[in-house]
């Protein structure tokens, strides 16, 4: 039997796309080859990797507007320090919404000053921080979209006269945002695109070179992009699945299309954190996220049968990072709306037996 999977990241992916991904490892489209035998300089491959940037940018509606949309490997991690020494020159400014903005952190202040300009460390990211002060003389602002971890998003984004750099590695795809507002964008494949081993990174070209430093060409966004992000092997399959992904939201209406979707998921587990008396949400209401929904058990003697109950009904990867404790329920776009049904009639059963 097929899993609800909430799992974190690594997640689900739609279930054509994981179909047409094992055909392709046996035999790629009629080639009397796999994806993954056939050099990544053939006419096949060149043309799987251009729609795949392609459709990435034409997906944000990015396209002519001077983006580059590039698939890298090292994870969104790796972005934590190319950010920095690609654009941080003398000052840049971080928001602190949890454990990946540490991260990216404590990585950029190898490269200059890093100014917190706001953080909610103090109530363990339970929320967004607002209304804070942007200095004009930063080289970026930094901001992390979607906080995987402890279930808080960034519902607005603020207005600023610097770039803007976001790690929206647990939210890209999944909502309607003007994405022409952001000057770097990267997310790891893994949470809503497809398996882990490559990033997606676009880049508006314009604000790149104005560093003083040496860029080791391999971390220079500028190399890549010039190599249409051929510049070294790519990891082939994660490059497919992830194009399949974006193809298959294309057909299905696009972002706008999976948004209504996510919304619809989001408010019925929601809604149920909220009238159930055994469970109790974690993130502050307005700053809920739409992907990951945190939450605990308010009568921890419930906790044994609750989780019983999940694994009878099939339901895996719920349990809450060890930073938070309690329980998350994963809701990426390739999630049915049917998986969130059965998590939601199990939590008010367990109420009518509680
Ligand atoms: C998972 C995650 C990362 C880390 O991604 P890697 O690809 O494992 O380096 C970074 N940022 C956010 C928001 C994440 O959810």
């Amino acid at each position: 039997m097929k899993k609800h999977n909430f799992s974190a990241g690594p997640c689900i992916l739609p279930e054509p796309v994981m179909k047409k991904a094992a055909e392709a490892v046996i035999e790629l489209d009629g080639m009397g080859l796999s994806l993954i035998e056939i050099s990544h300089r053939s006419k096949e491959f060149v043309s799987i990797m251009e729609s795949a940037r392609h459709l990435a940018l034409e997906l944000l509606g990015l396209e002519n507007k001077g983006y580059s949309a590039l698939f890298l490997q090292g994870g969104a991690s790796t972005q934590f320090l190319t950010v920095a020494y690609n654009l941080l020159e003398k000052r840049a400014g971080y928001v602190n919404t949890g454990t990946w903005s540490l991260k990216a952190i404590k990585e950029a202040r190898l490269f200059g000053e890093v100014l917190e300009v706001a953080s909610s460390q103090e109530e363990n990211f339970n929320h967004i921080p607002k209304n804070y002060v942007i200095p004009e003389d930063l080289d970026y602002l930094h901001l992390t979209s979607n906080n995987t971890i402890f279930g808080t998003q960034i519902k607005k984004f603020p207005e600023i006269a610097v770039p803007l750099v976001c790690d929206m590695s647990s939210d890209i795809f999944s909502r309607q945002l003007d994405f022409s507002k952001f000057d770097i964008i990267y997310a790891g494949a893994q949470k809503n695109m497809g398996p882990a081993g490559t990033t997606l990174i676009v880049v508006k070209e314009d604000i790149l070179g104005k560093v003083s430093r040496k860029i080791p060409s391999m971390l220079d966004y500028k190399t890549h992009i010039a190599k249409d992000s051929m510049f070294n092997t790519p990891s082939v399959f994660a490059v497919y699945v992830s194009m399949l992904t974006l193809q298959w939201l294309k057909d299905l209406g696009g972002i706008p299309a999976i948004e209504e979707q996510n919304d619809k998921k989001a408010k019925l587990i929601y809604s149920e954190i909220d009238l159930n008396p055994v469970f109790s949400g974690y993130a502050k209401k307005e700053d809920r996220s739409l992907m990951n929904a945190t939450f605990n058990i308010t009568d921890d003697t419930l906790k044994e049968t609750f989780d019983e109950m999940c694994k009878e009904a099939g339901i895996n990867g719920i349990n809450g990072h060890r930073s938070v404790g309690g329980y998350r329920a994963s809701m990426y776009n390739a999630l049915p709306m049917e998986s969130v049904g059965v998590l939601v009639d199990i939590m008010s059963e367990l109420e009518r037996k509680g």
